[in-house]
C-alpha cells in the first residue's frame, strides 16, 4: 500500500521526539544549545532531518537555516530528507519540490560564500580565486625551491608534507613547534626554515589573490573576531545545524562560537566513535566541549536504539570498538534479531578476493537485493583495483567514490586554469598551467608574462601586445585572442568556457594518446557549466566540492540505472547498504601501513574499521586475503607477500563471526612480524594512490 503515514514524527522514539521538539516552544532568546551523541545507526542523521523539517513547519524561514554537512551529496540527501518529512506532514504528493535549503553544504563551500559577501569590508579582494589542494602543493613547491632548500637539503620534508604541518597548525591552532613535535617529529630541525617557508606561502597567496582551503575556515573564522561582523554574519541565520560534529577541528568550533555567542538554536549532532578525521586536525574534544561552548550550557541528548543494523552485526561491530583504548560510553542495542553473524571471509589472494565479491554481489542480487543496496568498502582507492578489473569483465555496473577525484586529471586541470587566469589574472599556479599550455612557451616565458599581467590595468592587453618569440608567435596570437574573449566576454557565461574549450581540444590532441576519451570529459565539463549562474560559481563550486565519481558529471539515465557502490571507507561515511563487504582486512591495510606512527593513529584506524562494519543494515563481510600481489618493478618481478588478519578482529571477537569461516580463520596460523622489505612495497603502492594521472 502506498498509503502515505500521516505523522512523520509519531515514529521517532521518546528521545529522538525530544531532541526534534528541543526548546521549539520558547522564543529563540530563551533557547539552549543542543548535542546529540549518540552511536552508528541510532538515527542522529534522521533526527536532525525531521527538526529542520520541524522548525520549516512551525514557520521557520528554509532561507535562513543554515545546515553544515561533511559533503554536497550529505547535504542533498539531508533536504531529500527533510521535504519528504514536510511532504507527508502537509499531505503533498511525493513529487511536490522539497523546501530549498540554500544555506545548506559544508563549511568550506558556506565559507566560501560568506566570505565573497563579506570580502570588501575585510580586505579580500573580490576577483579572488580558490585554489585546490594540488596547487597549494604546487605552491609550497616553488616557493620551497626559490628558497633554496631542496638544493641545500635532501631531506628537507617534500611539498605534500610541508602543506599538511601548515595545515595541521592552521586547523588545529597550534603553534608550529607544538605541531611539529605531536605530529612531525623527523621534521623539527627544520623549523625555522619550514617557518619562513610559511611566511612566504601567506605572502604568496594575498599577492596572488587565491585562498587555499584552510583559508576558508581560517578567514571565516577571523573575520569574525570583529563584532559588527559578528553579529551581522550571525543574524543572517535563525538556526545552526551541524551534522558529524565529530569530524570538525577547532577553528570550525570557533566559528560556530562566534556567530551564535549564546548557542541558541545551535544543534550539533556526532559520535566519538566514529572520528576518522583527526589526520586533517579534526578533534573529538569538539564533542566533549560541546556543552561549554557557548554562554549558555547546552542540552545533551543520547540515542541508545540503533535501527540499522542487525543484533549479530552490531555485536561485532561493538566487540570492534569496546577495545579501544579509549572508552566510547555507548550502550547501543538492536532489535532487529537474525540468525545470520558476520561473515570473516578468508581467501588465498586478492584476485580471489575479487571473485568471491563477485561472485557474492550477484548472487544477492539474485535473493532480490539491488546492486544499489550493497557496497564494497576499503581503506585506500588503490584496493579495489582488482575488484574493479573483475566487476568490468563481468559487466557488473559500479560507482566507485572517493580516491582519485575527476578534477585531478591533467586535462581537467588545464581546462580549469584557463578559467581561473580568466577570472584571477594574478593567480600564478593556475597561470604557469595556462601559459604553459601555449605550444612553445616554457617557464620563463610564463613568468615574465604572469609579471607584467598582474600589474597591468588590463591584462588581455598584455597578452595581445606581448611579442612572442617568432616561432611561437601565432600560436601565442591564437591563445591572446581566446583570452581576450574570455576576459571581454559581452555574452553572459558561459561564453567563456567554450572559448576555453575551442582552444583547449586541439592541444589535447597534440599532447595525448588517448585524447578523445579526455575530450569527451572536455565537452562534459563544458555541458556541466551551462547549469551554474556564473563563472565564479562554477569555480567555487567544482574546486570546493569536486564531484566524487566521474559519474556525478553523467547525465540520467545512468544515474537511475542499478549499479554496486565501491567506497572509501572514508566516503562512505554516513551512509547505509544491506550488504557491505570489506575488502582487505588485515594488518597493513586496516590499519594502514602508512599509519603505524602512535597510538592515537592505530586507535583512528579502528574506529574506521568499526565505521564500514557499521554500515551494514543485513550482511556483512571481512575479507581476509592471504596474500597480496605486488605489481611493481623489483629484481623478482611481481611478487606476493603474506599478509595477517587485522589485528582489530583478535581471537576473542571470533564468536561473533560465522563459526565455519572462523575455523579456517584459525588455521590462518601464528602471526608473523611483516619483514621491513614488503612494509615498504605495500607503503609504496599505497603511495602510488595519490599518483595524478
Ligand atoms: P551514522 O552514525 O552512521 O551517521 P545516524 O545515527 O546518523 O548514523 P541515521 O542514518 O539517521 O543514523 O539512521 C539510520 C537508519 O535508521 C536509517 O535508515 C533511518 O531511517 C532509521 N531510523 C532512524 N530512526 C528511526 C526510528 N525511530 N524508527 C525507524 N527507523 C529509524
Ligand atoms: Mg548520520
Amino acid at each position: 500500500g502506498e498509503v502515505a503515514e500521516a505523522d512523520p514524527f509519531a515514529r521517532l522514539n521518546a528521545e529522538q521526539r525530544s531532541a526534534v521538539e528541543h526548546d521549539s516552544k520558547l522564543p529563540a532568546a530563551q533557547q539552549s544549545p543542543l548535542l546529540i551523541v549518540a552511536g552508528a545507526g541510532s538515527g542522529k542523521t534522521n533526527t536532525l532531518a525531521h527538526r529542520v523539517a520541524k522548525l520549516i513547519l512551525d514557520g521557520a524561514d528554509p532561507h535562513r537555516i543554515l545546515l553544515l554537512t561533511f559533503s554536497r551529496r550529505a547535504a542533498s540527501d539531508m533536504g531529500r530528507r527533510v521535504g519528504q518529512v514536510i511532504r507527508q506532514v502537509m499531505g503533498l504528493s511525493p513529487s511536490a519540490a522539497p523546501p530549498e535549503l540554500p544555506w545548506s553544504g559544508t563549511f568550506h563551500a558556506i565559507g566560501a560564500r560568506l566570505l565573497r559577501d563579506y570580502a570588501a569590508q575585510i580586505g579580500l579582494e573580490e576577483d579572488f580565486t580558490i585554489q585546490d589542494r594540488g596547487d597549494s602543493e604546487d605552491l609550497m613547491g616553488l616557493l620551497r625551491h626559490e628558497m633554496g632548500l631542496s638544493a641545500t637539503d635532501k631531506r628537507f620534508p617534500l611539498k605534500a608534507t610541508c602543506l599538511n604541518i601548515y595545515s595541521r597548525a592552521v586547523n588545529t591552532r597550534e603553534d608550529l613547534g607544538q605541531v611539529l613535535q605531536t605530529h612531525f617529529p623527523w621534521c623539527r630541525e627544520w623549523e625555522a626554515q619550514l617557518a619562513e617557508l610559511f611566511s612566504r606561502y601567506v605572502d604568496a597567496k594575498e599577492e596572488q589573490h587565491v585562498l587555499d582551503y584552510d583559508d576558508l575556515l581560517l578567514f571565516w573564522a577571523d573575520m569574525l573576531s570583529d563584532e559588527e561582523i559578528a553579529r551581522l554574519a550571525g543574524e543572517r541565520f535563525d538556526h545552526v545545524l551541524v551534522d558529524e560534529y565529530q569530524d570538525t577541528n577547532r577553528l570550525q568550533a570557533e566559528i560556530l562560537q562566534r556567530m551564535k555567542p549564546d548557542g541558541a538554536c545551535v544543534t550539533a549532532v556526532g559520535d566519538d566513535a566514529q572520528s576518522i578525521y583527526s589526520f586533517r586536525g579534526a578533534t573529538v574534544r569538539n564533542i566533549l566541549d560541546f556543552p561549554a561552548l557557548f554562554s549558555r550550557p547546552a542540552r545533551v541528548v543520547t540515542l541508545e536504539q540503533n535501527y540499522r543494523s542487525t543484533q549479530p552485526i552490531l555485536a561485532a561491530s561493538n566487540a570492534v570498538i569496546a577495545e579501544a583504548p579509549e572508552r566510547h560510553h555507548k550502550n547501543l542495542w538492536s532489535d532487529k534479531a537474525s540468525s545470520q553473524k558476520p561473515q570473516l571471509v578468508l581467501i588465498p589472494d586478492e584476485v580471489e578476493q575479487a571473485r568471491w565479491v563477485a561472485n557474492r554481489v550477484l548472487a544477492h542480487r539474485e535473493q532480490g537485493m539491488t546492486l544499489k543496496s550493497q557496497a564494497v568498502l576499503f581503506r585506500t582507492a588503490t584496493h579495489s583495483a582488482a575488484l574493479e578489473l573483475e566487476l568490468v569483465r563481468r559487466n557488473i555496473p559500479f560507482v566507485k567514490f572517493g580516491g582519485l577525484k575527476f578534477l585531478e586529471s591533467t586535462h581537467i586541470k588545464d581546462l580549469l586554469s584557463l578559467l581561473r587566469l580568466a577570472h584571477n589574472p594574478s593567480g600564478r599556479m593556475a597561470g604557469f598551467r595556462a601559459l604553459q599550455l601555449i605550444p612553445g612557451v616554457g617557464p620563463a616565458t610564463a613568468k615574465k608574462v604572469l609579471d607584467l599581467m598582474a600589474a597591468a590595468p588590463d591584462p588581455a592587453d598584455t597578452l595581445l601586445n606581448f611579442a612572442a618569440p617568432a616561432n611561437v608567435a601565432l600560436e601565442w596570437q591564437a591563445f591572446a585572442d581566446t583570452y581576450a574573449l574570455m576576459r571581454r566576454a559581452a555574452e553572459p557565461w558561459p561564453t567563456d568556457i567554450n572559448a576555453a574549450r575551442d582552444w583547449y581540444l586541439p592541444q589535447l590532441e597534440r599532447k595525448y594518446e588517448d585524447a578523445t576519451a579526455r575530450a569527451a570529459d572536455i565537452e562534459q565539463l563544458a555541458a556541466l557549466a551551462g547549469g551554474y549562474a556564473s563563472r565564479e560559481k562554477f569555480l567555487t563550486e567544482l574546486t570546493l566540492d569536486p564531484p566524487e565519481s566521474s559519474s556525478d558529471y553523467s547525465a540520467p539515465p545512468y544515474r537511475d540505472e542499478d549499479y554496486l557502490t565501491l567506497s572509501t571507507i572514508h566516503s562512505a561515511k554516513g551512509q547505509e547498504w544491506r550488504s557491505v563487504h570489506v575488502l582487505n582486512v588485515v594488518d597493513g591495510c586496516i590499519p594502514s601501513d602508512l599509519a603505524t606512527g602512535n597510538e592515537a593513529e592505530i586507535a583512528e584506524e579502528r574506529r574506521l574499521l568499526y565505521v564500514a562494519m557499521t554500515r551494514a543494515r543485513e550482511h556483512l563481510h571481512l575479507v581476509v586475503p592471504q596474500r597480496f600481489y605486488i605489481t611493481q618493478q623489483t629484481p623478482q618481478g611481481d611478487r606476493h607477500v603474506n599478509a595477517i588478519r587485522s589485528r582489530f578482529v583478535t581471537p576473542r571477537m571470533l564468536p561473533h563471526f560465522e563459526d565455519s569461516l572462523w575455523l579456517s580463520a584459525e588455521t590462518n596460523g601464528a602471526r608473523t612480524p611483516v619483514p621491513e622489505s614488503v612494509k615498504m612495497l605495500v607503503r609504496q603502492r599505497a603511495k602510488n594512490a595519490w599518483k595524478k594521472s
